[in-house]
């Protein structure tokens, strides 16, 4: 018996490492955003020769054929698209051609012919252009389709599943690593099935999970779209959904501790940091050739050389020329895959709110990074619930009081500090979630939800709202008439100017003109941003409508709402910056830009007696700035140590190990 087993084991693992059959292998995966089932890809992998699969000569196919349709709607949006990939028999691409949408905002236009050692390559409308192929190399140009990426680990387990793999199109190939993360059962009522599981990183940025079956046919496949956790499932493993994120969770944590172990604080423990400029975040002028005492995690001192003396013994670090300032917050962001957590501690984010993500990732990532297994911000969660229905995000809906209060509850018991409301709530469900979450000691922020306006959000028992949704121009009597509602609440508001300064810039204009850290990131990235912007639109008409947005800012922050710095994702890290510097732009000087992500923040959590300035007795979250940001508020960018709980990262190490230039 045992020798049957592991015979049919080493079957199906040569099976695995075969090239292609000459027959026809159809699939059909079952795609999701954030766990709900949205959509299809069907795919079909044929002999491409004669209909027997036997070319002229009688020999086999010698290439085989992969057509997918990838298809799904999303919040009444269709998004489609359509690839072909023909490759020879060992899978080396022959040519690859992909044309639709993967996401909502991310349009897909790719043409790749190898022709001998080089490969015509046009991507995204833009004209042709020739690349030297390396001797190994496959055709693949984003998550979607799931089936190509099968055929890209096909193609990996026969060439000797070599470290790097490069692809096109990309810039002009891409790096591409892949690694087998091991065998394990899947097990849905009395039937198992055993998949291998693996890790790509560098088809899209940060790592995917795909899972292959015995015979080398795709499972299952997570990967981020748009920024948010998007699952495609084989229709007959349906149910084993939950297991399949849960696995790829582990996996990610357990990466996200191998890049904790290699990027050890410089310091912790008792330190004095001597020298540089304090920016405290309060009101106080900055004090220059100050000292910032730190013992165990906390400030224990902070002020001027002649205050402050360092004790004996304590030792030192020399950041003379620097500027210190408090830690900073993103307060709108989905931290959906772990690479978000050396990006916040190397753009100097320390603290961040997470507006609504997959429930088994999210709470645990956040206990590997409150017991210091991982590295990454401190994270605050705000738990997503929205109406049901066709239109509906997620997986957490209540059309009812009694599913209302479920859902906060469900949250509350998961240590979630806050409720996040999405468009589909009804006005009578606003006010029995507020009055729930409130009863249980939690806030309530998210959006407007349809059919009401922000002020009827806000004295509905919304403590704050996200994205700036008050229509009119500064200075009307309606805007004023808000504004004082919003007062009179003291509703706190995330107006995500970077996010709309992104989105809706004129196609035309590059995102360097406004974002410099466009430079730095990885490919994959670059390729989707590439596509971010609105078209009919021109640079002076784009502009005119992120003024009206920052008019409105700075009619919030005069009249003493609370405006808090987040991003609602953007580019990963520079988007804080960017944010910051608009609220500049709107009016607001750069202290009181800086205050709106440090202590504004804090406040509105209530964590404002630990966080949030440099003062004694507060957690030790500062950033060590190579430029004084309150000269030229551009200088936001400049982080090269970042301080959590006392612990001090080299920023450039941290970018570095998600594949950004520091
Ligand atoms: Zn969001």
């Amino acid at each position: 018996m045992r020798i049957a087993l592991s015979l049919a084991a080493l079957g199906s693992l040569l099976a695995f490492g075969q090239p292609a059959p000459a027959s026809i292998e159809r699939g059909t995966l079952r795609l999701h955003y954030v766990q709900k089932p949205i959509g299809y890809e069907r795919y079909e992998v044929t002999p491409d020769g004669d209909l027997s699969g036997r070319s002229a000569s009688g020999a086999k196919a010698d290439a085989v054929k992969l057509t997918a349709d990838f298809d799904f709607t999303d919040r009444g949006g269709r998004v489609q698209l359509a690839a072909t990939l023909r490759a020879k028999a060992d899978f080396t691409p022959i040519s690859f051609q992909a044309k639709g949408k993967s996401y909502r905002f991310v349009n897909v236009d790719s043409d790749v012919r190898v022709e001998g050692s080089d490969a015509v390559v046009r991507a995204d409308g833009a004209v042709e252009s020739r690349v030297t192929l390396p001797a190994q190399f496959f055709t693949v140009d984003g998550y979607a389709p799931f089936s190509a990426q099968m055929l890209l680990l096909r193609y990996w387990k026969l060439h000797g599943q070599p470290r790097v793999l490069r692809t096109v199109p990309g810039q002009p190939t891409n790096d591409v690593f892949i690694e087998a993360r091991g065998r394990e059962a899947i097990r849905i009522g009395e039937k198992v099935t055993t998949l291998e599981r693996f890790a790509i990183d560098g088809v899209v940025w940060g790592r995917e999970t795909l899972w292959l079956d015995e015979r080398g046919s795709l499972a299952a496949a997570i990967t981020r779209a748009g920024g948010l956790s998007f699952e495609a499932v084989r229709e007959d493993l349906e149910p084993a959904l939950v297991q399949f994120v849960q696995r790829a969770t582990r996996d990610r944590i357990s990466d996200l501790e191998s890049i904790t172990r290699v990027n050890a604080p410089l310091k912790s423990g008792t330190y004095a940091m001597v020298g540089a400029t304090i920016v405290d975040g309060t009101n106080r002028p900055p004090v220059a050739d100050g000292v910032v005492l730190v013992r165990d995690g906390r400030i224990a001192d902070a002020g001027s050389r002649a205050a402050v003396p360092v004790p004996d013994g304590v030792p030192t670090v020399d950041v003379s020329g620097k500027t210190l300032v408090p830690g900073l917050w993103d307060m709108h962001t989905h931290v959906t895959q772990i690479e978000w957590a050396p990006v916040y501690l190397a753009s100097g984010v320390t603290t961040v709110r997470d507006m609504g993500n997959e429930f088994e990732f999210i709470t645990l990532l956040r206990d590997a990074i409150a017991s210091k297994r991982a590295l990454g911000p401190r994270l605050l969660l705000a738990g997503l619930v929205d109406g049901p229905g066709p239109n509906a995000f997620g997986v957490y809906y209540a059309a009812t009081p009694d599913e209302a209060k479920q859902a906060v509850g469900k949250y509350h018991d998961a240590g979630f500090q806050q409720i996040k409301i999405y468009s589909l709530i009804t006005p009578p469900l606003v006010e029995a979630i507020c009055a729930e979450a409130h009863r249980l000691g939690m806030t309530v922020t998210g959006h407007v939800p349809n059919g009401m306006t922000i002020d009827q959000a806000a004295t509905a028992g919304m403590d704050q709202i996200a994205h700036l949704a008050i229509r009119g121009e500064a200075g009307s009597d309606e805007v004023n008439r808000v504004i004082g509602v919003l007062r009179a609440r003291k509703t706190v508001i995330d107006p995500t100017q970077s996010w709309n300064e992104l989105l809706g810039h004129a196609a035309g204009t590059p995102i360097a003109a406004f974002q410099p850290g466009v430079a730095k990131i990885p490919p994959p990235l670059n390729r989707l941003f590439s596509n971010a912007g609105a078209a009919g639109i021109d640079a002076a008409a784009a502009r005119a409508r992120l003024e009206r947005g920052l008019r409105i800012v700075k009619a919030l922050h005069d009249a003493g709402v609370p405006v808090v710095a987040g991003t609602d994702e953007g580019i990963p890290g520079h988007s804080v910056h960017r944010e910051i510097e608009l609220y500049v732009e709107a009016g607001l000087t750069p202290l009181q830009a800086l205050q709106a992500a440090t202590i504004v923040p804090a406040r509105a959590m209530k964590l404002d007696a630990e966080l949030g300035t440099i003062e004694k007795g507060k957690r030790a979250d500062m950033v060590v700035l190579n430029a004084n940001p309150l000269e030229r508020i551009q200088n936001i960018r400049s982080a090269r140590w970042t301080i959590i709980d006392g612990r001090v990262y080299d920023t450039q190490a941290l970018w570095r190990s998600v594949r950004f230039q520091p």
